[in-house]
């Protein structure tokens, strides 16, 4: 399966899509993560991607297309992966049409996770994330046991700094722009799904798991 899970910020695209990579032990390509890595190893193209994240601006797509191709041609992300944080742009979803073509294969599906801008921000607002592991929480769809404590390493939890109202705002914005217009451009394929994701997290998993056994 090689499927790409969208949604605007806060609808909870990176818990669900870690869920997923652990029940189906599938590899999960995230861009950022990469750049990052090829930062720490001293690469020409993580140094190059370092400096539009430096400035808060979106990596270019050239740079980002490049990374990508590179990840797809390791032995792991032959059959199935999921995509994270990429494609953000129609022209990145086309250069990745033309990536998987070359390689005889294509996308399954693309899931969408809805959710309305009231929702978001009342999301972000109660997100709590853990120092330790990054495993995220909600105060209210995903209580830790203990408060403040992560359930999985006991590390402390803490607000992001980009959970911020007028940080969310603005990261909504670039949503509407950049990467809405990607759900028409799936929606014309065939493969967009959408789930609601107004409801408590273990119930947008059971829909996102619905679609995937529909596929398989
Ligand atoms: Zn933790």
């Amino acid at each position: 399966m090689k499927i790409l899970v969208m949604g605007p910020p806060g609808a909870g695209k990176g818990s669900q899509s870690s869920r997923i990579v652990d029940d189906y032990k599938m590899p999960s390509i995230s861009t950022g993560q990469m750049f990052r890595d090829a930062f720490n190893r001293g690469d020409e193209i993580g140094i190059e991607a370092m400096r539009f994240i430096k400035k808060g601006e979106l990596v270019s797509d050239d740079i980002t297309n490049e990374i990508v191709k590179r990840r797809l041609h390791e032995a792991d992300a032959e059959d199935s992966f999921i995509l994270d944080g990429y494609p953000r742009t129609v022209n990145q979803a086309k250069a990745l049409d033309e990536m998987l073509d070359d390689k005889g294969t294509k996308l399954d599906a693309v899931i969408n996770i809805l959710s309305s801008h009231d929702v978001l921000f009342e999301r972000m607002e109660q997100r709590r994330v853990c120092k330790q592991c990054g495993e995220t929480y909600h105060l209210r769809f995903k209580k830790p046991e203990v408060d403040g404590v992560c359930d999985v390493c006991g590390g402390e939890l803490y607000q992001r700094p980009d959970d911020t109202h007028e940080s969310v705002e603005r990261r909504l914005e670039i949503y509407e722009t950049k990467t809405k217009p990607l759900l028409d451009y799936y929606s014309e394929q065939g493969i967009l799904y959408s789930v609601n994701g107004m409801q408590p997290f273990d119930k947008v998993y059971a829909d996102i798991v619905e679609i995937l056994e529909d596929l398989s």
